[in-house]
């Protein structure tokens, strides 16, 4: 029986909800932003200023919150890895079945977390839904709506939305979640444990402006398993402005100094075509496969749960 150590949520960084969001909202309905739009706005993020990289003493102020947090921490999960997909909207999809191929060529299953209102109504999603599990692979729920709003919602709007992917997450055996945006309150951990044994929706490192917790390794909180991302994901690596190399060097370095804390490695992938997606980053995609295997077998979220 595997046990996870307990941290107190008042421990956590929770994120305000920013005010452009807020107001303006059009950025996070995925669905209805036309993808020309998305891609301009893309282009406007993409800088070499996007903070990836750390200094040297930068290094050291990371390295001793790193040693300080996961000092207690379980050996037993020492280099797990987690390969997920973020399936943000319905342009998600085009991509899936060149992915799954690809990976399946690797023997490799992922964790695939869709956003439901990208995949209900739409048979064609839930059948490339089918055949993710049908190939062995774990479906997850990436929020409601894309429009970074649930954990600010009261606890009753929060129930209704989760209530409404309700059956569709015990069809296909959901039982992890991922916020959008990785946006996260502490009212959502209270309730997300009423409709999910795990989540997914918090940062270790500070890469993508989302807080960060600096623990490398699964925990408890609020009777919800969280499994934080540790590593950067796809859209970091390209909001940074990387070239193919400059992208690898950058996860190695991140996937040593996780081992260096016997830290399990989160990936995160987007499939939209502006990301990884897209096949102009599938040899990319394949050396990161290939980094990831050679360090030990890649592990679904569900082997984590013993009943
Ligand atoms: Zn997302």
């Amino acid at each position: 029986m595997i046990t996870f150590k307990k941290r107190k949520i008042e421990n956590f960084e929770f994120l305000e909800h920013p005010r452009v969001l807020r107001s303006y909202f059009p950025f996070g309905l995925q669905n209805l932003l036309p993808r020309q739009l998305r891609i301009i706005i893309h282009k406007l993020i993409k800088s070499k200023n996007n903070k990836i990289f750390f200094n040297e003493a930068e290094a050291t102020a990371i390295e001793n919150k790193l040693t300080e947090n996961n000092k207690d921490s379980n050996p037993n999960f020492s280099n797990l890895i987690f390969n997920t997909h973020d399936i943000d909207s319905i342009y998600g999809f085009t991509a899936i079945e060149d992915l799954l191929k690809l990976e399946n060529d690797y023997n490799i299953k992922s964790i695939w977390f869709v956003n439901y209102a990208a995949v209900c109504n739409q048979k064609q999603s839930l059948k490339i839904i089918e055949k993710l599990l049908n190939a062995g692979a774990e479906i997850g729920l990436h929020d409601i709506i894309h429009d970074f709003k649930t954990p600010y919602l009261d606890e009753i709007n929060i129930r209704k939305k989760l209530d409404s992917a309700r059956s569709f997450c015990e069809k296909y055996k959901i039982i992890a979640y991922r916020s959008a945006g990785l946006f996260r309150t502490k009212k959502m951990f209270e309730i997300l444990k009423d409709y999910f044994k795990i989540d997914s929706s918090i940062p270790a490192f500070l890469v993508s402006n989302r807080g960060a917790c600096y623990r490398l390794n699964p925990f408890k909180i609020s009777d919800i398993l969280e499994i934080p991302v540790t590593a950067p994901m796809d859209s970091d690596l390209i909001f940074a402005d990387l070239s193919e190399q400059e992208m690898l060097d950058c996860l190695k370095k991140y996937y040593i100094l996780i081992d260096k804390f016997n830290g399990c490695i989160t990936q995160v992938t987007y499939t939209e075509p502006h990301f990884f997606g897209n096949k102009k980053y599938f040899t990319i995609y394949k050396k990161v496969l290939e980094l990831l295997l050679s360090h030990k077998k890649i592990r679904l979220f569900r082997e984590l749960i013993t009943n």
